[in-house]
């Protein structure tokens, strides 16, 4: 018999990829568009259904044999109502219902997830986590995300809205955030954030800040130590907070510095385990930038199942 395929799209401000995915996580088609949100949601979403439409075909796929749709995006979003409310990275959007405009043009059952929440699934069904109930995953891009599984299912807040991790006090006399308060997370050891600190020194971006203090440069150095124990911390709050048997770090920041961060990791999740006599194990995402669209695809072909 046929496995089940479902397609997973991962809408970020930047970009939105799309995959048609089997059960047994093989991506069978993939592409990705520019989001131009400053172009309005009817016309990015009229771009979604087209590529999903050539996917289909290449793939020699019918709309009628997928399980469904499942989307991560940036959030705010509300998983229940199927809505974005993000005038943070998806400007005049708010409200807009991407699950509504999917539904109505394929005729199959579509799914919301904040990104951070969809990259879990994804680790969670095909990647580092398949093995655990209790899990935190941090995602380090142009922001940071974060997401929890308890006792296998996802942890939701209000609106089924996710724990904002990436907000958390790290450093409180890091940079101020647009969330109100100084030194979070994602004020320090976002992509973004890295490049800002970057250019005050003179240098390109987040890549050429971690290349010049491989090299030794000590003022690059002391900033990405900097960043190093901010993660940490975070690391150190999520353990204590969850109590999770993994914790994964995803995102281009992580897929490209992981080993970077993982020290300091290994020494806290070594601190963690002598107070608590817990094994606390940590990993980079096995899944990298389609973790996201992978879990989207995972929420549409395994509906009841962690969600
Ligand atoms: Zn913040």
């Amino acid at each position: 018999m046929r496995e089940s395929r479902a397609i997973g799209i991962d809408i970020g401000g930047t970009k939105i990829s799309i995959g048609l995915v089997s059960e047994s996580a093989a991506v069978e088609g993939r592409l990705t568009l520019p989001t131009e949100p400053e172009a309005g949601f009817a016309e990015a979403m009229q771009r979604v259904v087209e590529g999903i439409e050539r996917l289909l075909t290449s793939a020699g796929a019918r709309a009628d044999e997928l399980a469904g749709i499942g989307i991560g995006c940036a959030g705010p979003v509300h998983p229940g109502t199927g809505t974005i409310h993000n005038p943070f990275t998806l400007p005049g959007w708010e409200g807009a219902s991407p699950v509504r405009v999917l539904e109505d043009a394929f005729a199959v059952p579509a799914y919301l997830e904040n990104d951070a929440d969809a990259a879990l699934l994804g680790e969670v069904h095909a990647g580092s986590a398949r093995s655990f109930e209790h899990v935190v995953m941090f995602t380090f891009g142009t922001g940071v995300g974060g997401a929890a599984l308890v006792d296998r299912r996802i942890y939701r807040g209000t609106n089924g809205e996710h724990p904002e991790i990436g907000h958390i006090p790290v450093d409180s006399s890091g940079p101020e955030c647009y969330c109100g308060v100084r030194g979070c997370l994602e004020s320090v050891a976002s992509g973004t954030a890295v490049t800002k600190a970057g250019q005050a020194l003179g240098l390109a971006d987040a890549a050429e800040v971690f290349e010049r203090a491989k090299e030794g440069d000590p003022t690059a150095r002391s900033l990405i130590e900097r960043v190093v124990v901010a993660v940490a911390a975070a690391f150190w709050t999520a353990l204590h907070t969850f109590m999770p048997e993994q914790v994964v770090f995803g995102g281009g920041l992580m897929e490209r510095q992981f080993e970077v961060f993982a020290p300091a990791l290994r020494e806290r999740a070594r601190l963690a385990e002598r107070a608590w006599g817990q094994r606390f194990l940590f990993s980079k995402a096995e899944l990298s930038n389609e973790a996201g669209m992978v879990g989207a695809a995972f929420r549409a072909l395994r509906p009841e199942e962690v969600a």
